[in-house]
Parts: structure tokens; sequence; C-alpha cells
């Protein structure tokens, strides 16, 4: 069975390599916090000292860490010149689309196969194994790297070529921030036209309005299938993680020129919810934000 290296056991890392090794990986693990490496160690993995020891024979290579700068930095650090060159190297955390790119033009320069591989799905997915995979990297990047992904996720799709899987994430992610800011504005007008907003919602949802954030992931507590909004708007996708992946498709879109005036929009939203106090709410709590007086029914 190949060998997995896995580093950043995080929320995230933890579930997904629990899984590799559940699935009978050798999977050495290594975190800056002590008390993420004790975790991962009770779920099957073996415990390296540092990144560079973790990756040394590795088959594989995953990274599951928070931004861009954490990944340059171990890749450039630990990872190249330690990690075998027949290894597959996959960073799944999420990140800008420059640093994917330039991080996966040095492994190339250096005889890697690398690709990004970003997930859809919280917590519960990476613990239960049912994450989506976007992955972007070339074709034979993309073989290598499956039969692993395959084993924490439910879906894993080929994006495009490198830092096409971070794009597709970002740009998801931004359509998700703006449908979800509209769908808290339509519930909150929509109280305050008389509307009931169960009423609204058997309307809109099957209407021209609907959208996942309508019809799947309701703001509104007690209307729609159950979400965060039935448990105060804890657990879910934290706001401050939607803000982070609204700086990145903001960053994106200055780096192409594109014009995105509703994701601009939706970042300064959710920077100011953020700002106060919203960060660890679910991100549809921010219909909290845009009427202060609106009150859930009864
Ligand atoms: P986290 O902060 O819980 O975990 C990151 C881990 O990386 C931490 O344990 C930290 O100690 C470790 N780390 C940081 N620098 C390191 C280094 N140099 N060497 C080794 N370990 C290092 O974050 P998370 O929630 O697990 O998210 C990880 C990534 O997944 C992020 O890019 C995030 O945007 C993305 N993501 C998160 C979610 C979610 O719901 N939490 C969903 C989708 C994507």
């Amino acid at each position: 069975m190949p060998k997995v290296a896995f580093i950043g056991l995080g929320n995230m890392g933890g579930g997904m390599a629990a899984n590799l090794a559940k699935a009978g990986h050798e999977v050495r693990a290594f975190d800056l916090s002590d008390d993420a490496l004790t975790r991962a160690t009770s779920k099957g993995c073996t415990r390296a000292s540092d990144a560079a020891e973790a990756v040394r024979d590795a088959d594989a290579v995953v990274t599951m860490l928070p931004a861009g700068k954490h990944v340059a930095e171990v890749y450039r650090s630990s990872v190249f010149g330690n990690a075998p060159q027949t290894a597959i190297l996959m960073d799944c955390s999420t990140i800008d689309v420059g640093t994917a790119r330039t991080v996966e033009e040095e492994a190339q320069a250096k005889g890697y196969a690398m690709v990004d591989a970003p997930v859809s799905g919280g917590i519960a997915a990476a613990d239960a194994g049912t994450l989506t995979f976007m992955v972007g990297g070339s074709e034979d990047g993309f073989a290598k790297a499956r039969p692993f992904l395959d084993k924490m996720g439910k879906a894993v799709i080929h994006a495009g070529g490198p830092g096409a899987g971070q794009a597709a994430k970002i740009v998801n992610n931004m359509l998700l921030g703006v449908t979800m800011a509209g769908t808290c504005e339509a519930f909150v007008l929509a109280q305050k036209l008389g509307l009931d907003p169960q009423v609204f919602f058997d309307i809109s949802s099957k209407a021209s309005g609907q959208s996942w954030s309508m019809t799947s992931y309701c703001p509104v507590p007690g209307v729609g299938p159950e979400t965060p909004a039935d448990r105060n708007y804890d657990g879910g996708f934290a706001a401050a993680l939607m803000l982070k992946d609204l700086k990145l498709a903001m960053e994106a879109a200055r780096g192409v020129d594109a014009y995105t005036p509703m994701g601009g929009e939706a970042e300064e939203l959710y920077q100011r919810f953020v700002e106060r106090g919203g960060a660890s709410k679910d991100f549809s709590a921010l219909i909290k934000m845009i009427d202060d007086s609106w009150t859930p029914p009864a």
C-alpha cells in the first residue's frame, strides 16, 4: 500500500488523514501543533518530527494548510528535495491561484508531478470522506492523484491545468457568497412587505429566484430543509472562511482585470459581518446583519 505524507492536520486535514489511514495507507503526519498531531496519531497516523521527515520515502504528499504563504513555505523548505521525485504532490488547501501556479511550476521544474486539489464540503464531509475535490494539473498528475483523493471524497473532478482547481473553488464560492447575500436580503424584504417567509420560500424555491442558497441552505430558521439557521447558525461554513474565499476571488479578479461588482459587494458585507463578531457563525447568519430588526418566524 503506498505511503502518504500528510502535512496540516487541523479541522479539515485531521479527518482527511484519518480516512487515508483507515483505507490502509501508512500515513506519516506532521503539524506545527502538537495537539493536532496527537489527535492524528490516535486515528491511525504515524507522527513525524518535521515535514521533511514526513515526506521522505513517501509515494504521495498531501498538504492542508491555512493559506498560500504556508503552502509555498512548506513545499520550498521541506517537500522539494526531500520527497522522492516519483511522489505525487497534492495541495488541498484553499489558496490564491497565483501561488498555486507558481508552486506547481517550481515542482515541475524539479521533476515532480503536482496538483492543486481544493475541496468543497466542510469538517463533517472531511471526517466522513465525502468531500468534492476540484483538481488543477496535468492529465498525468490527475491520474496519479485520483486514487488518493477518492479515499477522502465522494467526487474528484479535473478542472483543467495548474491552478484550475483553485480557480473553480473561489469562483464557485464567490457565486455562493453573492446568492446567499441576495437570498438574505430577499427574505428580509419579503417579510417587510408582509409576506410569510414560508410562503415566500414555497414560491421562490420553485420559481426563477431559486438557488442552492434558497432551496438547500435557507438562511431562515424553520423554513426549508434543516440548515445551520435551525441551530442558531452554529456549525456549517464559517463566515470567516467565506470572507477568505471572497478575498481570494477579488484578488484573482484584479489580476485578470475582471469586473466583479457583485463579488465586491458580497466581500464588503462579509467583512462588516466578521468585524461585528460573526466570524465563527455560519455564513447564512448574514441575514441577521442585513436587518437587525429581523426576527425568525415563530
Ligand atoms: P486549520 O487552521 O484548522 O488547520 C490548518 C493546520 O495547518 C493547523 O493545524 C496548523 O497548525 C497547520 N500548519 C500551519 N502551518 C504549518 C506548517 N508550516 N507546517 C505544518 N503544519 C502547519 O484550518 P482548516 O479549517 O483545516 O482549513 C485548512 C484549509 O482548508 C484552508 O485553506 C481552508 O480555507 C480550507 N477549507 C476549510 C474548510 C472548513 O470548513 N474548515 C472547508 C473547505 C476548505
